[in-house]
């Protein structure tokens, strides 16, 4: 793709996002409603299916394509986390589906018919110590019975079908902990009510996030992922992908920040003369728009890599990390530029400010990005 090609998806991109303003994000945050119209527009324009590939129905672009969509979509100071997992998420089926299951549901996702949001991984007691998992899938002739829960299943009221990682042979009884766990496609359209109940949490931000839990779940064997015992690896494949566009969409979050700042700096007044002329206002902006920059090389690079196939752990690990703490950096000056009015809701800098902290945390918290790096890349022994 053309750099011409890549910025007439973000001109399109923030067109689409100017539709929905401040004020409609505000009133979804304050009722903690999902952004259904904002989610069906994205769809029907083709935005959500940009990594399917085109003899699925998709678009066919790449990974970079789908991070400039993202980082467009917090930029124009809307939130992607409505959606953003479809992108990710489809990807364990795209690689490791057998041809049946993509042909079933890949064009019906690419359509929108289908919605795949939801990415049931995390459990209130394993955290994230992921081979501790506690939800089992017995195999019982052609299915597949599961029990157990997950925690901060993110988007599942409002999704289709869940991806879902469960353990298929006790962690006893296997030679490696990470051994053992598959990967399933679960239709929650006919699983609700029917062995499987969903919780809203009500959390700090508008994230739909909720509880599910699993009781006598029967799933089709035939929606088994892959081989039977290898969901881990699975998973982890497509972390990298997630971990370069939650990235890129922390850089989207900074450079709204950035942008709203430089513009109450510019417009308010104060001991007769604009804020933005002292440089005790204007140093932590520059601060925070150098952060940004660099950030953003990081997430490019990490795309390229990931695209062309290459390694790309370690640049897609530092590209979350080095994008969410640019973002916190740009958040936490934003709401200093803007004194007492950032803490006023129609300012939308308190809910951004909110919603762009979540990235420290999920996917994956600031000290396992550290760990990451201080073991496999300095070789630094491991430490838990
Ligand atoms: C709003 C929201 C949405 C989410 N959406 C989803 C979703 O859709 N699907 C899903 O599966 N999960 C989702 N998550 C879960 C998210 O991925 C986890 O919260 C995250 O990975 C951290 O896991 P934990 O909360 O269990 O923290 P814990 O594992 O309990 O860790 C708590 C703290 O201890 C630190 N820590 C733990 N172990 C170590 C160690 N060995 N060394 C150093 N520090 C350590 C961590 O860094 C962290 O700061 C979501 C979470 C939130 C808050």
């Amino acid at each position: 793709m053309t750099p011409k090609e890549l910025q007439e998806i973000r001109d399109a991109v923030a067109k689409l996002c100017a539709n929905y303003p401040g004020e409609y994000w505000r009133a979804l945050d304050r009722d903690r409603r999902y952004p259904t119209e904002f989610v069906r527009a994205l769809t029907e324009a083709g935005y959500l299916s940009c990594l399917i590939p085109e003899a699925y129905g998709g678009s066919g672009l790449g990974l970079t394509a789908a991070a400039a969509i993202l980082e467009e979509i917090q930029a124009s100071g809307a939130n992607g986390a409505g959606c953003h997992a479809q992108m990710y998420i489809m990807g364990t089926l795209l690689r490791h589906g057998n041809e049946a299951q993509k042909r079933k549901y890949l064009p019906k996702i690419a359509s929108g018919e289908l919605r795949l949001q939801a990415f049931g991984v995390t459990e209130p007691t394993a955290g994230t110590d992921t081979s501790s998992i506690r939800t089992t899938a017995v195999r019982k002739g052609d299915r597949y019975v599961v029990n157990g829960q997950k925690v901060w299943t993110s988007r599942a009221e409002h999704s289709d079908l869940m991806l879902l990682l469960a353990r298929t042979t006790p962690r006893d009884d296997v030679a490696k902990k990470t051994e053992g766990m598959s990967v399933f496609l679960v239709d929650m359209r006919a699983a609700l009510g029917h062995g499987l109940a969903i919780r809203p949490i009500r959390t700090m931000i508008n994230h739909a996030t909720t509880e599910v839990f699993f009781d006598q779940l029967e799933v089709p064997a035939e929606n088994l992922v892959g081989e039977e015992g290898k969901g881990f690896r699975y998973i982890l494949d497509g972390m990298n992908a997630e971990r370069i566009l939650i990235g890129a969409e922390c850089i989207g979050d900074a450079r709204w920040f950035i942008d709203k700042a430089s513009r109450y700096a510019q417009d308010r007044q104060v001991f007769g003369r604009p804020i933005g002329k002292n440089q005790g206002v204007q140093f932590p902006i520059a601060r925070a728009y150098m952060a940004m920059r660099a950030a953003a090389l990081m997430v490019e690079r990490a795309a390229a890599l990931y695209e062309q196939g290459k390694p790309a752990g370690a640049e897609a690990n530092m590209a979350k990390q080095l994008a969410a703490e640019a973002s916190w950096q740009a958040a936490d000056m934003c709401l200093q530029t803007h004194g007492g009015f950032g803490f006023a809701e129609e300012y939308d800098v308190e809910r951004k400010f909110r919603e762009t902290r979540l990235y420290q945390i999920a996917p994956i918290s600031t000290n396992l990005v550290l760990s990451y790096l201080a073991e496999h890349v300095l070789g630094l022994p491991r430490s838990y």
